[in-house]
């Protein structure tokens, strides 16, 4: 008796699923239109899956998303993680509260700041950071991460200005543990004075679980805390590269003389 009644509800489902009529066929639109209107788009060899929720997201927007990606990513995979998925989804996503989250090869994005924030599209350009990192569960620092994505958004990002994003000014209240542009300046400081390598090498030992704070000394000569007692003496980092750039160009137009 049992095992008929099992069989009446199985065969039962089964008809609900293959089931044509109205009602079902109006609940299977209902569905799709909640799943989104998907893109698919490829360029050598990467692809960017664009599920769009928000039937009033600007068309504009997500081209200018689209072509964010496809010029930010290939060269960060390129330089941090070239086992980096080669896919990567962009949800836009009305119900979700925050402005951006990367999970996996997965971001959702929330359509309103676009709305209200149309120009800071290199919000795409550090969240596509963190799927390079692929860190995992890590027991590597926040600050760190978030540092890093904000440092490639500086490299990498294809319209800061207009977003008016920039990297601040050292001050005497800040520390490397501030995280985001704070760290990222700081990052870029390490760069410039201790040499590219240093970066990608801490990118790769925050991917591979090996990140300690013993890296700093092993990579650089120096303690992290030591690291920022210099960078905090000689902060101008960037005027001074400006200035070196500008006497190379007083120097190519004295030899023209
Ligand atoms: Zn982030």
């Amino acid at each position: 008796m049992r095992k008929k009644l099992s069989f009446v509800i199985i065969a039962s489902l089964f008809a609900a699923i293959a089931c044509n009529c109205a009602y079902c066929q109006q609940r299977d639109g209902r569905s799709r239109a909640s799943r989104g209107k998907i893109d698919t788009l490829v360029r050598d060899g990467y692809k960017l899956i664009f599920i769009n929720r928000d039937s009033s997201f600007s068309l504009t927007t997500k081209n200018r998303m689209i072509e964010t990606f496809f010029a930010v990513y290939p060269p960060m995979v390129e330089r941090f993680n070239k086992n980096s998925s080669r896919q990567v989804n962009f949800i836009i996503d009305p119900s979700f509260e925050g402005v951006a989250i990367a999970s996996g090869r997965r971001i959702t994005y929330n359509p309103k700041w676009f709305a209200s924030n149309p120009d800071d599209i290199d919000v795409v350009t550090h969240e596509v950071m963190h799927v390079v990192q692929a860190y995992g569960n890590t027991p590597g620092p926040g600050w760190l991460t978030e540092g890093i994505a904000d440092y490639a958004r500086y490299k990498y990002g294809v319209d800061n200005q207009l977003g008016g994003w920039s990297l601040p000014e050292y001050n005497v209240k800040q520390s490397y543990t501030d995280s985001y542009r704070i760290t990222a300046r700081f990052l870029l400081w390490i760069e410039v004075n201790k040499g590219a390598s240093v970066l990608e090498k801490l990118d790769a030992a925050m991917r591979d679980h090996t990140y300690n704070e013993e890296i700093w000394k092993k990579l650089t000569g120096k303690s992290i805390d030591e690291l920022w007692k210099e960078y905090s003496k000689s902060p101008e980092l960037i005027a001074e590269t400006l200035r070196k750039s500008s006497r190379k160009i007083s120097l190519y137009s004295w030899m023209l003389d």
